[in-house]
């Protein structure tokens, strides 16, 4: 492969490859040649098959073809963007002079090459490669020991597209849950973090790159030091305290964008420090499960953020995403945003008039980060003025209200009065109306804005005058009315006469004026010296222009990043008032309520729905029938065991329950008429494993591995929600787990918890448990067809309608018909069986009486295999079938 070539007896230029190569192992290089970028070697098969582009080759190394592939410079974003959503790093390696300055080296000196940029998923800034509704993180992990057996770990989130960089510190059990919900596109990490056993299944299953970095970079020397030179500062003290290990994360998170970057240095808004504690933990399982931001399968469309999402500017959509994912468990600020949302629920007028200025605000932050990089274009400049005069209107409607203020959106409209008035009218007078993507193209500053540069490109327009006004001359000194001044690359200006004239003038009279250039078949061109010097002028002028328009954006830059810090609030601001914008906006829509919140352990939802249920339901024309649901205090109910037969909407309830929490906390309204939650610190969602096909095989290990989570880590304060854990597998096995299970939750976590099932014979243990109890969804018959009635009401679901689901399903009649005659026969069997066992005799029921001593396993092994051998499967009526496991199932 690339890495190890040898660079002996290559050609210069080669041997120039090799050695960068060497340098990047583990990116895709792209080798700057002109107008190309260009990959050989390994990296190029790896592109043309990532691409879909022609692999070819170009000259040999070792005696071999080297392989080659490449993409044009002007089009190297798709390709980029292509390579990084596939999971690939690039190096890019461009010219650092040009092929004059080479040349003066020697003649066979190449180009001299070096790399600018590593692009890698978490450190990408353009627009192009970048999705506007999604934050863009780099997650670093740090840990510092905090017994012998333990370590802390420390999170930094940082997105160089936006300057976000907060800070935190997990124990090692919140790791996974904390890493879930930053939905990191990169992970960076000691080599020692990254090779610790215990974390392995975490990296290996994350969905994101995961990086190693070389422990010896990773001092803490030089991870405070690296914190230090990025914000300026002589001490850290000034940003609040931080542990060992959120400091060796921030260093790890500084060093990588220092390396992938390679000098350019974003802005990054100074860390915010999270406490741990402050969000409501939940767990990559349940996020998964409960479909927060995405499906199961994958997409936006049909979570519960797409089904809440009416934000209508790029930073509030991803700000609603973060807001969705870490919902908050500090009262206050959860109760801050609600009264936010309520005023702007009760004031329409206000609400469409922010929604609208908020709607024609561009990406402030992400054109910010460019500019601060020194990426920027002429769009980011006209992106930060209208950005920035939206703000300022907006400020200026809130400080007219008569009414005071909400605190949040107080806050939001004093940072949005920052703006500075002088930095809009400087971009306004600045920038023309058409903007073309790249300052290189030049022609952005507005006429009258620079009295040079006006004067400059006066000079270039007038030149063209006075070349017309030499074709002209030329014209009637040759007496050739068809002589052209033309333009083109190779030659630049020439004057073009047909091949005849040609001939006369270089003999005649203009011999001395025209020099000739090139004969072609029936033309011939010449140059002179006016138009050579003419020439130089309009060359001179443009590249002047240039020059000009370059040190006017400079200035501009320099005054933008002069205010970075208010530019940079004043996007989170509006980013914060398009999320309280949008739940009001939902909340009027959909009549969603305002939950109440307090410290307490209650939980009480009135008519409570779930959102994309009923979203669903509401395009085919369908009602969603609203439950409430009632998990408070000490008396009965605290877990509420949900029976009832497939399709009657047990996991719904369950489900819409979760949300409603999750809804409350991150200061949403909710889709019910009255909500009254004690804060929840973590929610917890698991469903059993048949439903869970895309995790493959071990299945049933995986529902158990992560059932032990949840009975290790809820707490008094938490919400589980368990949907048929235990059916996949047998059935006495997953009855006495879920029994177990129930049991734990009940005695141990004393959590608020909502468990369906189909194992009916749980339903008795409310007479045991004193918070348990039970709920069932109604099912009406008519006429021998089941309704579901998707209502909740207390009590014991009667039967499990399993046949009239599978008629509904559209399973064949003959087979629903003998399914029911071989049902009766069971029952009849059950009922006739002389000692059938109740479930109270199961030893699992008696929970507290000691278990029989076992009989030594190889009797048992014996006598079960003489039952075994009596047995002839092929002459058993299903009756007789039936009851030869009960028989062995007993002997057991
Ligand atoms: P279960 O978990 O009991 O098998 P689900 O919760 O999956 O049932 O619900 C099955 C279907 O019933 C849903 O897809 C939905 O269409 C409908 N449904 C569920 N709950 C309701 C409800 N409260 N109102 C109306 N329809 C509902």
């Amino acid at each position: 492969s690339a890495a190890n070539l040898d660079g002996a007896g290559a050609t210069p230029m080669m041997a120039q490859y090799i050695e960068i190569k060497a340098a990047n192992t583990d990116c895709l290089l792209f080798y700057r040649m002109g107008d190309f970028y260009e990959l050989f070697f390994e990296d190029a098969e790896i592109a043309s098959r990532a691409l879909g582009i022609v692999l070819t080759k170009r000259g040999k190394h070792g005696g071999a073809d080297i392989p080659m592939c490449g993409v044009p410079v002007d089009r190297a974003d798709d390709y980029l963007s292509r390579l990084i959503a596939l999971g690939h790093r690039v190096a890019v390696c461009a010219q650092t002079e040009d092929a004059a300055e080479a040349k003066k080296r020697g003649p066979k000196s190449v180009v001299r090459r070096e790399v600018v940029r590593l692009v890698t998923p978490g450190t990408i800034t353009e627009d192009r490669l970048l999705d506007p509704a999604r934050a863009n993180l780099l997650l670093a992990v740090g840990r510092r020991k905090i017994s012998d057996a333990a370590y802390a770990y420390g999170l930094a989130a940082l997105d160089i597209s936006t300057g976000r960089f907060s800070l935190s510190e997990v124990e090692a059990g919140e790791l996974a849950a904390a890493i879930a919900r930053h939905e990191p596109r990169e992970i960076v990490l000691s080599e020692t973090i990254h090779a610790d056993p215990g974390l392995a299944r975490l990296w290996r299953e994350i969905p994101a790159a995961v990086t190693p970095l070389a422990q010896a970079e990773l001092e803490p020397a030089s991870a405070e030091r690296r914190i230090r030179e990025q914000f300026g500062v002589a001490t850290l003290e000034g940003f609040g305290s931080f542990t060992r290990a959120e400091i060796a994360a921030a260093g790890a998170a500084l060093l990588y964008i220092e390396r992938t970057q390679v000098g350019a240095r974003p802005i990054l808004n100074p860390p915010t420090r999270e406490a741990s504690g402050e969000t409501l933990s939940i767990d990559a399982a349940t996020r998964a499960n409960l479909e927060l931001t995405r499906t199961l399968a994958g997409e936006r469309a049909g979570s519960l953020l797409a089904a809440i999402d009416r934000t209508v500017s790029a930073g509030g959509t991803r700000l609603l995403a973060e807001h969705l994912a870490g919902p908050l468990t500090n009262l206050p600020a959860i109760t801050r945003r609600h009264e936010a949302v309520t005023f702007l629920v009760n004031d329409p007028v206000l609400r469409a008039a922010l929604r609208e200025a908020l709607a024609r605000a561009p990406d402030l932050a992400r054109a910010l980060s460019r500019i601060g990089l020194g990426r920027g274009g002429p769009r980011d400049l006209a992106a930060l003025r209208d950005g920035l005069a939206a703000a300022s209107g907006i400020a200026e409607r809130f400080f007219a209200q008569s009414v005071p203020l909400p605190d949040d959106l107080a806050a939001l409209a004093q940072r949005l009065g920052q703006v500075d008035a002088e930095l809009i009218e400087a971009l306004r007078a600045a920038l023309a109306d058409d903007l073309p993507l790249n300052r290189r193209d030049g022609g952005f500053v507005r006429e009258g804005y620079d009295a040079e540069l006006d004067e400059v490109r006066l000079l270039g327009q007038d030149s063209r005058k006075v070349i017309a006004a030499l074709q002209a001359r030329y014209a009637e000194e040759t007496g050739c009315r068809t002589l052209r001044i033309k333009h083109n690359n190779v030659l630049g200006y020439f004057i073009e006469v047909p091949q005849a004239v040609g001939e006369s003038c270089l003999k005649g009279l203009m011999r001395d004026t025209f020099v000739h250039r090139q004969t072609m078949v029936d033309a011939m061109r010449f140059t002179s010296v006016e138009l050579g010097e003419l020439e130089a002028r309009i060359a001179g002028a443009s590249e002047r222009a240039l020059a000009l328009e370059g040190e006017v954006f400079d200035a501009l830059a320099v005054r933008v990043m002069a205010q970075a810090g208010i530019v940079a609030g004043v996007a989170e601001a509006l980013a914060a008032l398009d999320v309280a914008a949008s739940h009001a906006e939902l909340a009027v829509e959909l009549d969603w309520t305002r939950p109440f919140v307090d410290e307490g352990l209650g939980f009480v939802v009135e008519g409570g729905r779930h959102p994309v249920v009923e979203a669903a339901l509401r395009r085919s024309g369908e009602p969603f029938i609203a439950n409430d649901c009632d998990l408070s205090g000490e008396g009965r109910g605290r877990i509420r065991l949900v029976t009832g037969p497939n399709m009657g909407g047990k996991s719904t309830f369950l489900r819409q329950n979760a949300l409603i929490a999750v809804l409350a906390q991150m200061g949403a309204f909710v889709p019910a008429r009255r909500v009254h939650l004690g804060v929840v610190d973590r929610l917890f969602s698991r469903v059993g494993a048949a439903d869970d096909l895309a995790r493959g095989h071990s299945t049933f290990m995986v529902e158990m591995v992560e059932t032990a989570a949840i009975l290790n880590q809820a707490t008094r304060r938490s919400l589980v929600v368990l949907d048929e854990i235990g059916r996949g597998t047998a059935t006495f096995d997953g009855l006495s787990i879920a029994w177990a299970c129930l049991e734990h939750l009940h005695e141990q976590n004393g959590c608020r918890a909502l468990f369906a099932t189909h194992f009916h014979e749980l339903t008795a243990l409310s007479q045991r448990l004193s918070r348990l109890d039970n709920a069932t969804l109604r099912v009406a018959e008519h006429k021998g067809e089941v309704v579901f009635l998707h209502e909740v009401v207390p009590g014991v679901a009667e039967r499990s309608y399993g046949l009239q689901v599978a008629r509904l399903a559209g399973l064949p009649a003959s087979v629903v018909a003998r399914a029911g005659s071989i049902l009766k026969g069971l029952e009849k069997a059950e009922r006739e069986r002389p000692s059938r066992p109740r479930i109270d005799d199961l030893p699992l029921f008696a929970s507290l009486a000691p278990p029989p001593p076992p009989e030594p396993p190889q009797e048992r092994a014996d006598a079960l295999r003489l039952m075994l051998d009596g047995i002839d499967p092929d002459a058993m009526t299903p009756r007789e079938a039936h009851e030869a496991l009960y028989r062995l199932k007993a002997e057991r």
